[in-house]
């Protein structure tokens, strides 16, 4: 084995076929293709100097005048936001580790904000193994460089470079440009879609032409996400602009939007003054925001001391069940079930907060301590003959003649069982069924929410439930004992495993509502939302929001989220049930809906699709189905991908725009998730970008790429006079920092942060790549902008700061045990009324299918997580994770093993309904995972992203890695990266639904929990 002291900065830790390639004549010869694209010498010497871990322990600068860069910035290597300290050794990035200002590198105790920077240079600020990985991927040698065009049938992986104004012309214009591949039709382009004729006059609600333009951004986060908003909803008008929170984690969230009346997606319990903490699928060590090196720290620090305790309900022991008072392997789709049990016996114990509960308004409840109140006492509307069956009874159900302010009141019944305005009276009956007169003497029947949702829970015992979450109904009894007995301060934190499945709605609202029972919400040491950002920065000194000719999108999206069924054509023509679901509650951000619409051409067709840092056919439970709308011209006429490397799902595009990792060019204005906290981490790129330019120099980009598009296209808001500051004048946006420099200088301003000492502007124009556009700024706004420039953002209040004494003072205000928008929202398959409160709902697709019952000859249930060294589908391309964990397992319990007579490292073969080929993968025997589940992460099984050969023309001058990784022929594989598995492969589709992804009807919530499998020996 070499020894550390012989490490001579090449990479040692490459395979000995990847080390051949990269010694001697090839990689000089890589630097030549890269000199004749006119990257550039800088560039090309960068790239030859390989980045080793050695080099990363050696850089450690501790004063402001070493000889390398140091520049405070936002990590993206996962959605957490930690801050990052990125050091750059002859303008090539060695190393991150934290930055000392942000709370989430310092366990929420960060350095004072007004420390001098060249103070804490030498202060030690951690990063978690995926930040570290960082230099692997930014120099990956399988990122591409320059714009591509299909050369060959979609999916074949022939793509050629083509000039970047080539590029943006047919993009922009339409055409036939693929004649030459004997493909005789006509591709739409943007100008196209720059039309306000109706996609279908006979159904006006589903909007303009315009809507026929859908963008689907995968990695995105403000700033970024801002600037593509303006390109397709602003410029172009298009409701087409969905994220991804589907595939993200809606599970959860749309428990706490029901639980929040669609305010809050994330809260979280406090990991700082939390007594005990009950987790429901939240991987706190492993993955969660904020992420491991902060919460998990903060809980793991706190655990050691015994100052909290925490109980893990997982099907799978995560990591953080070393530490766990107890894990409990609960059966998958099932984290409702069990929060159902432990309300049912917190209500028969009595051992539910009265206080929070029975405070009808706010005062009260501030009176008892509380900054949020809750609406237990407020009476619904039970009534099939009244108008506002299933609403609030309000005063004006009572008296039609009361003024319209006060009309609007909820009603509550008061002990002696008067009706009151719920904001003038002291107290309420917490649990009611009975019947109010109107005005005219009309009996309406209400029940108090309290009591409805004491009646969906009521439905079953808790053994029952504890049969549903297959355990014992001690545990659940146990569990709820222990969350009752510390007061408020105890709290849930419920992550991704707690509802991304089918029905996760309610199952996630059920767990959110535990909280409301000891009424520990905006509560130090219980149950909080994040304090938001320090400041704007998308107004003030510059208007980054409006622009002449900015317009309004109109219509329905192509995910149907948001728009009510009831109101469309197809409503009035047919009825129940839609062609697809609808989903008008959903929190939104539905990608996997959207892809099945396109599929479907429905509600209407799409033209042209732009897909940004996506690739739906790896990371979608099921995405593989979307290979075949992928390569359908009728589907998907036109599909542009932006992307950093080809993978799986943009092999199939049209055209692949090159773009910058985050080290290199992303911006970001990001605020903290919850719990607790208010601040702005700003992220600005630690490199040059590596990517090819424009003649004018301005990098390969989406920024770049939108702006040049948006002008060919003839699209208000890029180009001259596009941006307005507060001092009259225009300015132009033609560049990424003609937009985010001036969104910095907004958020300096707003925040008030001072100017930055000479000392600290030097510190700045020395080490930070923004720096080359100072002169866009006014000397006063730049110094200001050096501030905050120099320690990565605003974070100028503490932890304490968003207390008012125990209130949270940014927090939610309100919870809601029945929901009225929920309540009176129908299912647009079946016409029925979705529950408003907790309501036990099995697992079942939008047409009924239980998946458990029809699929029960595939024994084993698939559940699948994320690691500690990785993110998603990307982390592929982060080497040193791959050297740590070269490959993923399947993992299952000992007693299921034996019962097959498998071993560890056996080869096994996985096979689903959907699926019936299956995976072959390796099993691991453990007891780390429940009996009857098979536990797989994410991360490998890729067949793209490196792993495969591609006949790409003139590689070497488009991928990074030159002649390392190319040839005549294309692209030259690693097999290191396809190793392992994809779970989402082996995902059960919804034969009621053209075969397309599973998801639930309330959110659109893909399901990653229901799938059933066999092994089989391969
Ligand atoms: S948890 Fe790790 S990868 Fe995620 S933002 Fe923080 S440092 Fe980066």
């Amino acid at each position: 084995m070499k020894k550390e002291d012989d490490f001579d900065g090449e990479d040692s830790t490459a395979s000995p076929t990847r080390r051949s390639i990269l010694k001697g004549a090839a990689a000089s010869a890589a630097g030549a293709a890269l000199l004749a694209l006119g990257v550039g010498t800088a560039r090309a010497a960068q790239k030859k100097k390989m980045v080793s871990p050695r080099q990363v322990q050696k850089s450690a600068p501790t004063t402001m005048d070493k000889d390398v860069k140091v520049v405070h910035s936002v990590c993206l290597s996962c959605n957490a936001r930690c801050g990052v300290r990125a050091v750059v050794e002859d303008g090539k990035l060695v190393k991150h580790s934290g930055n000392p200002y942000h709370h989430y590198n310092s366990r929420f105790e960060p350095i004072a904000y007004g420390t001098p920077v060249k103070d804490t240079l030498g202060l030690p600020s951690p990063v978690c193994g995926k930040s570290q990985g960082i230099p692997k991927y930014t120099y990956n040698p399988y990122r591409i460089l320059k714009p591509l065009k299909r050369s060959g049938e979609r999916g074949s992986g022939k793509f050629e470079p083509i000039e970047w104004d080539q590029l943006i012309k047919e993009i922009a214009q339409g055409g036939k440009h693929f004649a030459h591949l004997g493909e005789d039709r006509v591709i739409p382009g943007i100008k196209e879609m720059n039309s306000d004729a109706l996609i279908d006059p006979n159904a006006p609600e589903l909007g303009p032409v315009r809507n026929g333009f859908v963008f689907i951004g995968g990695r995105d986060q403000n700033a970024r996400k801002e600037f593509s908003d303006r390109f397709v909803k602003e410029a172009l008008g298009s409701v087409n602009r969905v994220g991804h929170t589907d595939i993200c984690g809606i599970g959860f969230r749309m428990g706490t939007w029901a639980f929040t009346e669609k305010k809050e997606v994330e809260i979280k319990a406090d990991p700082l003054n939390a007594e005990y903490i009950l987790l429901f699928g939240a991987n706190i060590y492993e993955a969660l925001q904020p992420g491991i090196n902060t919460y998990g720290a903060i809980v793991g620090n706190r655990s050691s001391r015994e100052k909290v305790k925490f109980t893990i309900i997982d099907p799978r022991a995560t990591n953080a069940s070393t530490h766990a008072e107890s894990w409990i392997p609960i059966k998958p789709c099932q984290d409702g079930a069990f929060a159902m049990g432990m309300i049912r016996w917190i209500i028969e114990n009595d051992r539910y907060n009265k206080g929070f509960l029975t405070a009808p308004n706010p005062v009260v409840a501030g009176k008892r301590g509380h900054a949020c109140y809750s609406n237990a006492t407020h009476l619904v509307i039970v009534d099939e003959k009244h108008k506002n069956n299933r609403k609030f009874l309000r005063i004006s159900d009572l008296d039609p003649s009361a003024p319209a302010d006060e009309g609007k009141a909820y009603v509550v019944l008061s002990k002696d069982g008067k009706t009151l305005a719920f904001d003038k009276t002291g107290d309420a009956a917490l649990a009611a069924e009975t019947s109010v007169k109107d005005a005219s003497g009309r009996e309406i029947k209400v029940k108090t929410s309290f009591s409805l949702m004491q009646e969906g829970v009521m439905e079953r015992t808790v053994k029952e439930y504890a049969k549903l979450a297959g355990v014992d109904s001690a545990q659940i009894e146990r569990v709820a004992k222990e969350f009752t007995s510390h007061g408020t301060r105890a709290a849930v934190t419920q992550y991704h495993g707690a509802g991304n499945y089918l029905s996760g709605t309610y199952a996630a609202y059920a767990i959110a509502m535990l909280n409301a029972m000891i009424g520990n919400i905006d509560r130090k040491g219980g149950y909080m939302k994040g304090g938001g950002g320090a400041g704007a920065w998308n107004e003030g000194l510059y208007d980054l929001k409006g622009f002449d000719g900015k317009r309004k999108p109109q219509g329905v999206m192509m995910s149907r989220e948001k728009s009510a069924y009831e109101k469309s054509t197809e409503f009035k023509k047919n009825g129940y049930p839609s062609k697809r679901p609808w989903f008008p509650f959903s929190k939104g951000g539905l990608c996997v809906e959207t892809l099945s619409g396109i599929d479907q051409q429905y509600p209407y067709p799409c033209k042209i699709l732009f897909t940004y840092f996506f690739n739906p056919i790896y990371s979608i439970p099921g995405g593989y189905r979307y290979k075949e709308t992928f390569k359908s011209f009728d589907k998907v006429p036109l599909h542009v991908s932006i992307d950093i490397a080809i993978n799986e799902s943009n092999i199939y595009a049209d055209y692949i725009v090159p773009d910058v990792t985050y080290p290199e060019g992303h911006y970001g204005f990001l605020t903290p998730h919850a719990p607790a906290l208010k601040f702005t981490g700003v992220r600005t790129p630690t490199i040059e970008p590596l990517t090819g330019t424009t003649a004018d120099g301005r990098p390969f980009c989406e920024e770049t790429f939108l702006i040049d598009l948006a002008r060919a296209a003839g699209l208000p808001g890029f180009g001259e006079n596009a941006l307005k500051g507060k001092d009259g004048k225009t300015y132009p946006l033609r560049s990424g920092e003609d937009f985010y420099l001036r969104g910095i200088a907004n958020l300096a301003s707003s925040a008030k942060v001072p100017q930055a000492s000479a000392e600290e502007v030097d510190f700045v124009e020395k080490n930070y790549p923004v720096a080359r556009f100072k002169e866009l700024l006014p000397a006063g706004e730049w110094k200001q902008v050096c501030y905050v420039l120099a320690r990565g953002g605003v974070f100028d209040k503490s932890y304490e700061d968003v207390f008012d004494g125990e209130k949270h003072k940014f927090g939610l205000k309100r919870v809601v045990l029945y929901n009225e928008e929920l309540a009176t929202t129908k299912n647009s398959i079946t016409g029925e009324f979705f529950p408003g409160t907790l309501k036990y709902v099995q697992p079942m697709t939008p047409t009924g299918t239980v998946i458990e019952e029809v699929d029960k000859d595939y024994p084993f249930t698939l559940i699948s997580h994320k690691m500690n060294l990785h993110t998603q589908s990307r982390t592929v391309l982060h080497d040193w994770s791959m050297e740590v964990f070269p490959e993923n397992f399947v993992v299952v319990n000992e007693k299921d093993a034996k019962k097959l007579g498998l071993v560890s490292d056996a080869k096994v073969r996985l096979v689903s309904r959907s699926n019936p080929k299956g995976v072959t993968g390796k099993l691991r025997v453990s007891k780390l995972v429940r009996p009857g589940c098979l536990g797989v992460s994410f991360h490998y099984g890729h067949t793209q992203l490196g792993a495969s050969h591609l006949p790409v023309s003139k590689a070497e001058e488009v991928f990074l890695g030159g002649r390392d990784v190319a040839d005549k022929n294309g692209l030259i594989p690693n097999p290191r990266y396809g190793a392992g598995i994809n779970p989402n492969d082996l995902s059960r589709l919804d034969e009621s639904f053209a075969n397309t992804p599973m998801i639930d009807p309330v959110g659109g919530i893909p399901d990653f929990s229901s799938t059933r499998v066999r092994i089989e020996k391969a």
